[in-house]
């Protein structure tokens, strides 16, 4: 059968067969088998690489799906042209792999990663911002969408004002006047802004804007700690880029 997917993690077992897991469209996320895969004059070593999107040719057999042939549609080369780069790109794959299930479609989530790749691969805005970006979106689709348009416990309506705007993590969204909670966040407008774009453009606009280096500083506080709440996982990559950054 024919099948889109990305391949979001690889690797060598024996000789040099390979196992990848791949994040379809089709049928959502699953481990294939790629024999002889580090061979290069099989055409699959550099096809089953990860970052790979592609049309895989598979069969299964009982429960293995075996990969025979790849037509690479798009490889993101330049990704891995920079160690920053190129952590943030495997972090996106982590996270992809940690919150996916075998057995589910996530289609919007596998659009969403296609063009969080692109962007990483242009660089045109930060490799940081693109992930907290990811992250916000990401959520939306994995049925953690943040509620920016009513006071979450009592839903009435937001109105701006000059003043910050409190954000709960455990309610899941902004906290009117009124309402008491005990330990809130506080958001500018421009983040409340900011978080409602990447909620709602169109993917294709969702990596192309221009924000000053005080809201994008604000944007990631918060949604870094939105994001460690509902996703609860450990993050190797996540923990390798934060030494990197120190270094850098
Ligand atoms: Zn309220």
């Amino acid at each position: 059968m024919l099948i889109k997917g990305l391949v979001i993690k690889e690797y060598v077992v024996g000789e040099g067969d390979k196992y990848i897991t791949l994040f379809t469209k089709e049928i959502g996320k699953i481990q294939v088998y790629a024999t002889r895969a580090k061979q290069h004059q099989n055409g699959l070593s550099a096809s089953t690489q990860l970052f790979v999107y592609g049309q895989f040719n598979i069969s299964k057999t009982k429960n293995t799906y075996r990969v025979a042939s790849v037509e690479i549609i798009e490889m993101f080369h330049s990704i891995r042209e920079d160690i920053l780069t190129l952590s943030y790109a495997s972090y996106i794959m982590e996270f992809l792999l940690e919150v996916t299930r075998e057995g589910e479609k996530y289609h919007e989530l596998l659009n969403l990663s296609l063009h969080t790749l692109w962007a990483l691969s242009k660089k045109i805005i930060s490799p940081k911002i693109i992930k907290h970006i990811f992250e916000l979106r990401a959520l939306k689709y994995l049925g953690f969408m943040p509620e920016l348009t009513k006071c979450v416990i009592c839903y009435a309506d937001f109105c701006e004002t000059n003043e910050k705007i409190r954000f709960s993590l455990e309610e899941g969204g902004i906290i009117c006047g009124k309402c008491q909670i005990t330990t809130p966040y506080y958001i500018t407008n421009s983040v409340h802004y900011m978080m409602q774009y990447v909620l709602a453009t169109p993917l294709k606009s969702l990596y192309c804007f221009e924000i000053s280096n005080k809201v994008a500083k604000d944007f990631i506080y918060i949604i870094r700690r939105y994001t460690v709440y509902y996703v609860e996982t450990d993050f190797k990559t996540a923990h390798f880029i934060q030494k990197l950054e120190e270094m850098l």
